[in-house]
């Protein structure tokens, strides 16, 4: 991480806690557009309310993380029950924040790299949820992630910015949206299947301004494989329990019963073969790549050169 200026040394410390404090705040309003967002509500007004009694939450039951905690997951009016994946989003949004900080230091990239995490964070519960990647993000954020790669070209290594070439940020945008609008094209032209949906299309463009073209297959190649690993490992689950229910090999009828225990509706859209959200892994790659991108590459490609084949023979 770039090193504080010796005068603000001392606050190394408050740094570190104020951005966590910060994270949980943006993850609180990264909550209502989760919420808002699909159905074409405001962000801004009204402020929020319980959806069974429409009484408005006053700020003191609105504190992010803590309120969940004191209210015990519970609306002070009705007892409706408040999800769990409110203070999640919290939580995750406040310790990337404190990753950002923690990585990026004393530098520009910081702050924007928090509104980056916390766009990642958006994009990853919509999705799950509601099987959208919000324009709100992506159609604004690939013009600036660009412009971003103008002040990384100007202030160079100074700016802490992963992409530091306007062309390396134009050639991950069109790598990345490329890429992914063939292979939707070809599912759904000569495979004759829904393909993976222009949210993603939008996504992978984004990033690919943000991380540049090596990132976006870096990111590409990341999600792909966290994607195959939580596919394999959910159709596991599901062989494994209708074996424990069926004494017979898998039954179509047994497994549709499996899947309707399920509650979760990502997990049953992926075994019935339709919609596959790639969004989320998109996302969490994309995260991965922005703080550990250059010593994944370096892992890698000394993974592949021919000293290391040598050293794994032996
Ligand atoms: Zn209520």
């Amino acid at each position: 991480m770039t090193p504080l200026p010796k005068y603000l040394q001392s606050l190394q410390g408050f740094f570190l806690i104020m951005s966590f404090v910060l994270g949980t705040a943006v993850g609180s309003f990264a909550n209502v557009c989760i919420s808002r967002w699909p159905a074409g509500l405001s962000i801004v007004k009204p402020r929020s309310r319980c959806p069974k009694c429409m009484n408005e939450i006053p700020w003191f039951d609105n504190i992010p993380l803590l309120s969940w905690v004191l209210l015990r997951a519970k609306c002070r009016n009705c007892d409706l029950p408040i999800s769990i994946i409110y203070p999640t989003v919290e939580l995750i949004t406040g310790l990337l924040f404190l990753a950002a900080y923690w990585r990026f230091g004393y530098s520009p990239a910081t702050p924007v790299y928090m509104a980056l995490c916390a766009a990642m964070v958006i994009i990853t519960f919509q999705d799950l949820a509601d099987w959208t990647i919000p324009d709100e993000i992506t159609l604004p954020g690939l013009p600036f992630g660009i412009a971003l790669s103008l002040a990384g070209m100007y202030w160079g290594e100074a700016s802490g910015l992963r992409v530091q070439s306007v062309f390396d940020a134009l050639l991950g945008a069109l790598i990345g949206g490329g890429i992914l609008f063939l292979l939707d094209r070809i599912t759904v032209l000569l495979l004759k299947k829904p393909g993976m949906g222009m949210g993603d299309v939008k996504l992978l463009a984004m990033l690919g301004a943000f991380l540049g073209w090596k990132g976006t297959l870096g990111t590409l190649m990341m999600a792909s494989v966290i994607g195959s690993f939580v596919g394999i490992s959910v159709l596991l689950y599901y062989r494994k329990r209708g074996d424990a229910t069926e004494s017979a090999p898998v039954q179509p009828e047994a497994e549709k019963a499996a899947k309707k225990d399920a509650a979760d509706p990502d997990e049953e859209i992926t075994l019935e073969g339709h919609y596959l959200p790639f969004g989320p892994y998109l996302a969490v790659a994309g995260i991965i790549y922005l703080f550990f991108g250059p010593e994944l590459i370096n892992w890698y490609v000394a993974a592949l050169s021919p000293s290391s084949s040598v050293m794994v023979i032996r």
